[in-house]
């Protein structure tokens, strides 16, 4: 809870609005992501600049106060979750600052949502490639925060690649300008790196300058059916020696039973185990398909066939699951896969796997069967959890492919984690957040 006079002094700064001013539901929603992990924020500061943030990261200095950064809550790791920290929101720091067209790069507030990005890159003639299916409420800085990856990263990578500069302001309150505008700059290490990914725990992403890509030319895309996960992965070698991959995504069928109670869309062309969706930059060449296959005729088409993939995290989230966001190595998927089947099968759990599996990155959801109790379900997620972290551990994989460590893996992190990774973190945590207000109890 707030004092008087800190609500006086944060409120000279930016505008802030008190947990009374707001319903109960509208500040759980403030408090939360889409964990749904309970929260209850002391405050909600909505900055609209640096300047701005600098000032509230400094009085929060003096005055002792925890800061949770706060993007567009779409995360999945419990980053944005706010216990009783006042959270920092991004939300109006949103405005576009400067178009480079010959790096080419658009420097924008962190507070922007990733698809207005997108279109701004369109405007100028360029691409943003980061793209997934909450790029409609995401903002920027927390998909740097994050280091989000989605749909394209098989081509283009995680949105690492594309961070030119950033502003930020550390948790000590100092205004920190990493990178640079120009493409060479070997002045040292590039401090940008310290910030992306550390999910709020080192300070506040407020600018940052992306490069864009060239637009991808026209692009065909195949909807293909798989007897097994093996299937999958020889199509993605032949189709990679072939092709120019965009996108190479996959699901099972119980995924797709999913989305097909949910959106009520029609069976797709053939029954079968495991579905793909394969679209790559049209360039005359048609790649050996020797499996059941649709190439989408029309846009209208290739957007019908999205929505087998797009809706399924939301889809799942109409029913109890439990997420497990992993990357293994391509060798190994099969075997993991297979044997994370069987260890569903033994402890009487339904799992739906789907993922960007041309970057050896599976969603594992584990299903609450009906009939379980909240404590069974959780019991068993820990159980069949517990044991893909330690194949995952064994196959050099990683228990966080794209949506961080947050509070929810914290514990896992810390297990399995790279060695001395969590001590390096905590020496950095003290360079760039002396007085440890930033986002308390996340990663480390
Ligand atoms: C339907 C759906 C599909 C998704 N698909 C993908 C996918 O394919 N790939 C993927 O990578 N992710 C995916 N996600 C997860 C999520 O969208 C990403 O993690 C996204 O990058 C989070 O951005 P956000 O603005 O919502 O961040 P938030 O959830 O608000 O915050 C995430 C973390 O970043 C910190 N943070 C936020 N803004 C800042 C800032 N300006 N400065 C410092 N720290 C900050 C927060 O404190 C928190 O720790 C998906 C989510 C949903 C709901």
């Amino acid at each position: 809870m707030l004092t008087e006079g800190q609500k006086k002094q944060l409120g000279a700064i930016t505008r802030l609005i008190l947990p009374e001013e707001l319903s109960k539901a509208e500040l759980a929603d403030w408090s939360t992501d889409r964990t749904r992990l309970p929260g209850s924020a002391a405050g909600i500061l909505l900055p609209e600049s640096t300047e701005q943030v600098q000032s509230i990261i400094q009085y929060a200095n003096q005055a002792n106060l925890a800061i949770v950064p706060s993007g567009g809550r779409t995360g999945y790791a419990g980053g944005a979750v706010a216990r009783d920290e006042l959270v920092l929101s991004l939300s109006k720091m949103d405005r576009l600052i400067a178009k480079d067209a010959h790096l080419p790069a658009l420097h924008v507030q962190s507070g922007m949502i990733t698809a207005h990005l997108q279109k701004e890159a369109e405007k100028m003639g360029f691409y943003f490639p980061v793209d997934f299916a909450s790029s409609g409420s995401s903002q920027i800085g927390g998909n740097i925060a994050t280091n989000a990856g989605g749909i394209h990263v098989v081509r283009y990578g995680m949105i690492r690649n594309y961070v030119q500069a950033l502003t930020v302001v550390t948790g000590g309150g100092q205004i920190l300008k990493t990178g640079s505008t120009v493409r060479k700059d070997n002045t040292g290490p590039d401090l940008s790196q310290v910030f992306i990914g550390s999910e709020g725990i080192l300070g506040i992403i407020t600018e940052a300058t992306l490069r864009l890509e060239r637009k991808p030319r026209d692009t065909q895309l195949a909807f293909l059916a798989v007897p097994d996960i093996g299937s999958v992965l020889e199509l993605l070698r032949t189709l990679r020696s072939q092709i120019d991959l965009l996108a190479f995504e996959c699901f099972d069928a119980r995924s797709l039973r999913s989305v097909q109670e949910h959106l009520n869309i029609p069976d797709p062309f053939a029954k079968s185990a495991w579905y793909v969706i394969a679209e790559w930059e049209d360039s005359g060449t048609v790649p050996e398909l020797d499996c059941d296959a649709q190439i989408a005729v029309s846009s209208e088409h290739k957007k019908r066939t999205w929505k087998y993939r797009e809706a399924i995290s939301e889809s799942l989230s109409m029913r109890t699951v439990y997420k497990n966001d992993v990357s293994i190595p391509l060798p190994r998927m099969e075997e993991y896969t297979n044997l994370v089947r069987a260890r569903a099968a033994e402890l009487k759990i339904e799992i739906a796997i789907f993922g960007h599996v041309g970057d050896g990155n599976l969603h594992v959801n584990v299903i609450a069967p009906d009939g379980f109790s909240k404590e069974e379900f959780r019991l068993a997620s820990e159980r069949f959890t517990d044991y893909s972290y330690g194949l995952i551990e064994d196959m050099a994989g990683s228990i966080s492919a794209e949506h961080g460590i947050g509070i929810l893996k914290r514990e896992a992190f810390l297990k399995h984690g790279t060695p001395g990774k969590a001590a390096s973190l905590l020496a950095l945590k003290r360079v760039f957040d002396p007085n440890g207000i930033m986002n308390p109890g996340k990663i480390v």
